[in-house]
């Protein structure tokens, strides 16, 4: 299917709403049966027809297939945000008793799901350096039942052989579910790869504009319809009509920001490569990366993130980089118009801090849609600070 078709007209039907060119927001809680039959009916199966807006909402499936047709799969769930995406994905798919295989350092609040909430309910996680395919098979107990991947991780961009990862599971049984964010459905499509589920955050770059949070999970349809007969209806955390409009809107324009946003990236990656106080970048497509054969073998493209190490270790350094910035901002998240920083060091306490874990080191940004010289030149001068 062509990517402009899926972007400008799948789903979509105009000629039920005046042929306007933008999609209706359909907000409404509940919607009308002429039939105690029809009524009964959609009791039965919910994932079948519209009967309240916790579940399905026309404005909302416009988006769905949308992004299961950019993925690949055969249907989507779109969520509040990333986090209740992956939450639901994996409460439906575990019980009592299992044992899950994670890639180390997934996404915070993943982490924090797997430390603090599935111990509750007697589900071990182990964590594991998953660059390798040996790695998995090594932490792969008889109760193993679930595999969740990161490819790339967000911070250090570390990769999974994706589908020697996915064979593996098959063979044993395993549940897999990725976290495609960095990447999006443009540059990874890990469903071809033989992975079961693939989440990415909308907020990133399908919102693409600082102002929505979603959630987007992928797979075939008989998964959908368990995750969204159980987790998804209980939790309630789907997307709201108009937050799903937004993101209609976002795709609209997706692959004109990813093309500009991968051209950004490459000029402000070279000019940090050769800048005196770098020490090191990672950027998965750049030469430098450990895994810079895998990645150019399963990614179309790496876009806005890379990490950077100053030369000088010492924590003040980063903080009057970062606070020197002058329209770079210095905020969470990425995906939106606007380039943004963050240091590793934010989030452990000053008196934590070790100047030879070069983890504490990382300085994270993110290139927005500004001109390539305008981050540049911010950045010479931030530099010029320290
Ligand atoms: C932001 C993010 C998430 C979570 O998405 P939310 O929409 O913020 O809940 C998950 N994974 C990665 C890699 C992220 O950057």
């Amino acid at each position: 299917m062509d990517l402009s078709y899926i972007l400008n007209e799948l789903g979509e039907d105009r000629e039920h709403y005046f042929n306007a060119v933008a999609p209706p927001i359909m907000q409404t809680s509940n919607f009308s049966f002429k039939t105690v039959a029809a009524l009964g009916k959609a009791f039965e199966d919910e994932m079948g027809g519209y009967l309240y807006s916790r579940g399905l909402n026309p404005t909302v499936d416009i988006l769905r297939k949308k992004l299961a047709a950019l993925d690949g799969t055969e249907d989507c769930l779109v969520f509040n945000n990333g986090a209740a995406a992956i939450f639901a994905a994996i409460f439906a798919n575990i019980r009592s008793g299992d044992h899950i295989v994670s890639v180390k350092a997934p996404y915070t609040w993943v982490q924090r799901m797997f430390d603090v909430i599935l111990p509750r309910f007697n589900v071990t996680v182990t964590y594991i350096d998953g660059t390798t395919i040996e790695n998995w098979k090594a932490a792969t107990k008889p109760n193993t039942s679930f595999y969740y991947l990161e490819s790339p991780n967000s911070w250090d961009f570390a990769l999974q052989p994706i589908e020697a990862v996915a064979a593996f599971a098959k063979e044993k049984g395993i549940t897999t579910l990725i976290d495609n964010s960095y990447c999006s459905p443009l540059y990874q499509k890990p469903v071809e790869m033989g992975i079961d589920m693939v989440m990415q955050t909308a907020t990133k770059y399908i919102g693409g504009h600082s102002d929505t949070l979603g959630g987007v999970l992928c797979g075939s349809h008989a998964m959908m319809k368990k995750i969204f007969d159980s987790e998804y209806l209980n939790i309630g955390s789907g997307i709201q009509p108009f937050n799903a409009w937004l993101l209609i809107r976002g795709l609209r324009t997706l692959p004109a920001r990813i093309e500009r946003i991968t051209q950004t990236t490459a000029k402000v990656v070279a000019f940090m490569k050769q800048h005196p106080k770098v020490e090191s970048i990672l950027f998965p497509l750049d030469e430098s990366f450990p895994q810079y054969a895998l990645a150019k073998q399963q990614m179309k493209g790496a876009c806005g993130l890379f990490t950077f190490v100053l030369k000088d270790p010492d924590r003040d350094s980063i903080v009057r980089f970062c606070e020197s910035l002058q329209h770079i901002m210095m905020a969470v998240s990425w995906g939106g118009h606007e380039s943004l920083v963050i240091p590793k060091c934010a989030g452990i306490r000053p008196a934590d801090y070790d100047p030879s874990n070069k983890e504490h080191r990382y300085i994270r940004m993110y290139c927005g849609l500004e001109e390539a010289d305008y981050l540049i030149n911010d950045i010479k001068q931030s530099f010029n600070n320290i």
